[in-house]
């Protein structure tokens, strides 16, 4: 065989479907409703953003390449230990710093249906196999996971609640399927809407990150932080698992300005509270004003919600979809999560929420 006359991505590179963003544009409206990305309508806290400009005075300066500060601020707020965090440029960082660390080629790594679909992304880009299990009611299912385990997992992705379902699973379930994996396998528990959970039986991963030697807890600043612009996230760990990560992180993966940011949101409880409250108020008020109009939702505890529609030609997910963009409301298309008939909408402001569900009626009284 001749030699390539130009560079070729390893086996599989290719393979691997590009990541589709949702639209941040819309076609029409004289206003912009932007709810397609799960970002808070709250923005970051303005003890976040003054943190963060205060780093411009010196942005010549490396960062603090092991984020010492930051882990420290993140361990006082969770009562962990500041050893066994990693931060990341969002984490989805961390996600693939796990994938590289612990997949190579004829590797497996287990994720559900409607889960995450950065995990097939970071499973491939580390040359590995992503293996889909099936679910129950949109939901991630033990059994269904359990059944797939073979001599080759090594990582197993859950998301709680899970994007883009909202779905929740009780953590009795994590236990279990954790109890029951081979402790060989990296059980990643990805929370990054874990502020959002109002449940009493809800656990974010913390404790049995902080006590397993194979559990990863993944958390991010994106969501309730209202930091998806400056990308930082973080993981925790058992002190093997963080260290190994470390020896392929990049030396200087978080800014400097996303570590002073996100130290300001952490301490700035009062802000979190209020994003907590929104959601609280605004979630259930959207799912019933969806279904009122006679379409489903699927029950989510996160801060968005699946809208189900029918299959029936002018009505359809993309229809309305079309609909939506067309008058300034941008929700976003399921397609690339194999849901067609779908739409995932963000809860927003009060007045993003009305105007969607508003336009929600008009789309499916203009055909009736
Ligand atoms: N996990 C889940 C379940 C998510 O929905 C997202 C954001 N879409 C992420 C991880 C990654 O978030 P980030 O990289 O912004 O921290």
């Amino acid at each position: 065989t001749k030699p390539a006359d130009r560079p070729v991505p390893r086996a599989g590179i290719l393979d691997i479907a590009p990541y589709v963003p949702g639209r941040s544009k819309a076609t029409g409206g004289s206003k912009l409703y932007k709810l397609s990305s799960n970002e808070t309508p709250l923005g970051p806290s303005p003890a976040a953003i003054a943190a963060y400009q205060a780093t411009a005075a010196k942005l010549e300066i490396y960062p603090d390449g092991s984020a010492a500060e930051l882990r420290t601020a993140i361990a006082d707020a969770y009562g962990i230990n500041a050893s066994r965090i990693i931060c990341g440029n969002g984490s989805d960082d961390v996600l693939a710093m796990a994938s590289h660390v612990y997949l190579g080629p004829g590797d497996e790594a287990i994720y559900s249906k409607h889960g995450f679909n950065v995990y097939p992304i970071m499973i491939q880009g580390a040359g590995a196999t992503p293996v889909v299990a099936p679910e129950k009611d949109l939901t991630a299912y033990v059994d269904g996971i359990l059944e797939l385990v073979t001599d080759k997992t090594r990582i197993v992705f859950v998301a709680n609640p899970n994007n883009p379902t909202g779905t929740y699973l009780p953590f009795s379930e994590i236990r279990r399927l954790h109890a029951a994996l081979p402790s060989r396998v990296l059980l990643v528990l990805d929370a990054a809407y874990s502020e959002y959970v109002r449940r009493n039986d809800y656990e974010s991963g913390i404790e049995l990150a902080g006590t397993a030697p194979n559990v990863l807890m993944t958390r991010t600043f994106s969501k309730i932080f209202g930091l998806a612009g400056v990308r930082l996230g973080w993981g925790y760990g058992p002190a093997e698992v963080i260290e190994a990560l470390n020896r392929i992180r990049g030396p200087f993966n978080v800014s400097a300005p996303a570590m002073a940011a996100g130290i300001a949101a952490l301490r700035d409880r009062a802000h979190i509270d209020a994003a907590i409250a929104h959601n609280e108020e605004w979630l259930p008020r959207v799912t019933e004003g969806i279904r009122s109009l006679g379409l489903d939702v699927t029950p989510s505890v996160a801060n968005f919600v699946l809208i189900h529609f029918p299959e029936e030609k002018g009505r359809r997910a993309s229809d309305a979809d079309d609909y939506l963009v067309s008058h300034g409301i941008i929700l976003r298309a399921m397609t690339s999560y194999h849901l067609p008939n779908a739409l995932r909408m963000t809860i927003g402001s009060a007045e993003a929420n009305e105007a969607a569900i508003a336009a929600l009626r008009d789309f499916l009284h203009r055909t009736a």
